[in-house]
């Protein structure tokens, strides 16, 4: 028998275990191994290992994590020495930091996720693993080029900037090795232009380090803040560079320089020699971002989305986990790369839905931002103009600071907002636009200025009605609708994505001619608009007619430039783009979010969403309008963002969710079992409710059949559970999980903590 040293593996995958693996190299040491072969692991070392009959990259972790069998109780492993196998190699990667590895813990019994898959998440850069080719740059020679041409002086220009500080001496020194790319597209030129600098003598090949990128300098261009700004950005350097875990809501109205302030905080943060990440909900808004925080901190920050290729999600892994990388920005999944030394975390637009992840490990980005930052002691900066109750109550209560702005930069005011009653002025027929919206979009249009329709609606209608029999064309695979999108000729399905082409006749009856398109999408209003102000240029923002960011970057700068004179838009205008031209906004169905859906958010959801979006309007000093059309104009939601009171629609929200013990004052889990037969999946359904653990605290409800009944062919029914805030909610869950029976065959449980869908 061999003895030897054993460490703890942690796998990428659906386990949450650690296994033992030998340490041949120590244990051989007696038998006079050399030195050279001497395997030495620590926690975090990345390794290869062999598993089932795979072999498998683990990482040796810091603690063991026990099997625990169906009842929750700690199985014993049964360790055969003899069959224990080793670690085959340790791979040539920055370790992953124990602040990363606790942070996994938390999120894993948080959201009761196998911990290998919170791993996983944070492994999702293939290519950092694998063996890494040298890479070649070039490098300046202080040499410059007899013959200069302009595109050779814009080179020129980058590597010896006017005014040289000591930032701009390292670019241009000898040591600095550019990528060709890097260097061409900071210059503008192409890489012919490069090439062309290295016949010339004036660039030289060099090997480059596994990254190179300019850095950020904290101070390379500071704005003048004024008034009620200095203030706020004093506070945000003090949550950048303080090294202790704090959290402040940065919360501020549209317009009023949220991201010049919380560049503050960033700047603290690299002073302190720290790394930053920012959040956004949306990768379509990081174009702007980069642009702004070039010009604040002199170099781009490193982004990370999903639509990054392999080499470049290694390239980024790697440096954020060396500490080379100093700024990242990204959608949430940038929480989990392996930071080493993480200062600052900002979560823009903090109110956002988006932030919260509906498949596999399913957490909230803001609040596993907060997590993240008290596990590894750094600054956490939430910003929004409508901030969530749950940030509010945080900060309310002190647990977060509260820093507000209050004053548009610009000066103008937040927009006059006006209700349209549909009852008492309702469009013609066939139309959708009230003819006092009209009125209010040929002025607008009469005084040069630009007009928003906002319909949270893709598509150009919701509903495909035949006139003969009646039917709805339905999705063949969900209980939902097809939605006509005309422009694509096509009716979709917008849960599975199912396509049909537009039929020509009832697919139920047969009957020809006989199919009307039922309700208004943006498609449509800009069918109305065209008719409407046939002179007028539109520039319509809505995902499927904007297919990529180059494309969404050439509409927006239509806006920017004023060549479109009516935007029509669904929620992708809410999303923090700036419209600097825009003077009237227009909400075509300010209903839309209001109706009930059991969803404790719906009224908040609705608030945020109309606010952001009216809030697009007057940003430059031209005086903003917004106008909506409802039929329920007294309805409270309806009057909180017709006053713009939000302390008032605020206090009523608290008001109505500490009655019924709904967030943020109580917690919620929602359970959802789903299956393909539909008896098959209500009666697990009821027996999870059945075997639900006793508590006078603990309220559950259902099981209830989804709002959406069927998805993909899947049946679904839902529970929910309901409890004060003190409850351990995970403890209970796992209780409840380890009294039900497994789910047989193809029947899904799956367990949403903290839920923001209840469809
Ligand atoms: P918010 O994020 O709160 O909507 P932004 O940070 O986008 O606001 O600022 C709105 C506009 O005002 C931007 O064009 C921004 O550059 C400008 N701005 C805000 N504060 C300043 C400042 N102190 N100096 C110069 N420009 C500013
Ligand atoms: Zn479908």
């Amino acid at each position: 028998m061999r003895l030897g040293k054993t460490v703890p593996i942690l796998l990428p995958v659906l386990l949450n275990q650690t296994y033992d693996y030998l340490v041949e190299g120590e244990a051989d040491l007696l038998s006079g191994v050399n030195e050279a072969e001497k395997l030495t692991l620590a926690p975090g070392d990345f390794v290869r290992v062999p598993f089932g009959r795979q072999e498998r990259i683990g990482v040796v972790w810091f603690e063991e994590i026990e099997p625990v069998d169906e009842h929750g109780e700690i199985k014993s492993k049964v360790v055969d020495p003899s069959k224990m196998k080793a670690v085959i190699d340790k791979l040539d990667v920055p370790p992953l930091p124990l602040v990363s590895m606790k942070f996994a813990m938390w999120v894993a019994n948080y959201t009761l996720s196998p911990v290998g898959m919170v791993l996983k998440m944070m492994m999702s850069a293939r290519q950092a693993f694998a063996v890494q080719k040298p890479r070649f740059g070039v490098s300046f020679t202080g040499q410059v080029p007899s013959r200069m041409t302009p595109a050779r002086q814009k080179v020129m220009d980058v590597l010896l900037p006017d005014g040289a500080d000591a930032h701009d001496e390292i670019a241009g020194s000898s040591d600095y090795v550019w990528s060709k790319s890097n260097l061409a597209s900071e210059a503008e030129v192409t890489t012919g232009v490069i090439d062309g600098l290295v016949k010339a003598g004036a660039l030289v090949q060099a090997e480059m380090a596994a990254l190179s990128m300019a850095q950020p300098r904290p101070n390379h261009q500071q704005p003048d803040f004024k008034e009620e700004q200095i203030k706020a950005a004093h506070r945000m350097r003090g949550i950048g560079n303080s090294r202790q875990f704090q959290v402040g809501l940065l919360d501020g109205v549209t317009g009023s320089g949220k991201t010049e302030v919380y560049f503050e905080a960033i700047a603290g943060a690299l002073d302190a020699g720290r790394q930053v990440l920012v959040l956004l909900p949306e990768i379509s808004l990081t174009n702007q971002f980069l642009d702004r925080f070039k010009e604040r901190f002199g170099a781009k920050p490193a982004s990370w989305h999903s639509a990054i290729g392999e080499g470049e999600r290694a390239r980024i892994w790697r440096g954020v986990a060396s500490g080379e990388v100093k700024a990242v920005i990204g959608a949430r999944s940038a929480l989990f790369l392996p930071y080493q030394d993480l200062g600052l975390i900002i979560v823009d637009e903090e109110h956002d839905a988006g932030y919260k992840q509906e498949t596999n490990v399913m957490y909230h980005a803001r609040d596993m931002a907060v997590v993240r930052g008290s596990i590894g002691g750094c600054g956490v900066v939430l910003a929004s103009a409508t901030p969530s109750l749950e940030s509010l109550i945080n900060a309310e209560q002190g647990r977060y600071a509260h820093i507000k702005l209050r004053t548009r930069y610009y000066g103008a005011e937040l927009p006059e907002m006006m209700a349209i009653d549909m009852k008492k002025h309702p469009p013609d027929k066939g139309r959708w636009l009230s003819p006092l919206m009209v009125t209010a979009v040929a002025k607008t249009l009469a005084e040069k200025q630009q007009a928003l329709l906002f319909l949270n609606r893709r598509g150009y209608a919701p509903l495909t009605l035949c006139r003969t029999c009646g039917y709805r064309i339905e999705c063949p695979q969900c209980s939902s609708w097809l939605v006509d999108h005309k422009h694509k000729g096509a009716l979709s399905c917008h849960h599975c994505g199912f396509k049909l082409h537009r039929p020509e006749a009832c697919p139920k009856c047969d009957a020809k001619d006989s199919l009307v398109p039922c309700g208004p999408g943006v498609e449509r209003i800009s069918e109305e608009v065209r008719e409407l102000f046939p002179e007028a240029r539109q520039a319509i923002l809505s995902s499927d007619l904007v297919p990529n960011i180059t494309a969404l970057r050439e509409v927006l700068e239509t806006i920017h430039s004023g060549e479109a004179n009516i935007i029509i838009g669904t929620q992708i205008v809410a999303k923090g783009h700036n419209f600097p031209l825009l003077a009237t906004v227009g909400i075509v169905d300010g209903d839309l979010g209001l109706q009930g859906s059991g969803d404790p958010r719906a009224a908040e959801r609705t608030f945020q969403l109309l606010h952001q979006v009216s809030g697009r309007a007057g940003r430059m000093g031209t005086e903003g309008r917004g106008f909506v059309q409802t039929y329920m104009p007294d309805h409270p939601v309806m009057a909180a963002i017709l006053s713009g009171d939000r302390d008032e629609f605020v206090a009523r929200e608290v008001q109505a969710r500490q009655m019924l013990t709904y967030p943020p004052f109580g917690r919620l889990v929602a359970l959802i079992v789903t299956g393909k037969e539909r008896p098959i999946t209500e009666l697990y359904a009821r027996e999870v409710a059945k075997r639900a653990p006793r508590s006078d605290k603990v309220k559950v409800v259902g099981p209830v059949e989804a709002p959406l009944a069927v998805i993909r062919g899947r049946h679904r029914f839902r529970l929910l559970a309901k409890a004060p805030r003190d409850i351990d909610m995970q403890q209970y869950l796992r209780h409840w999980q380890a009294r039900l029976p497994k789910p047989q065959g193809e029947l899904r449980l799956t367990v949403d903590i903290d839920p923001y869908n209840f469809l």
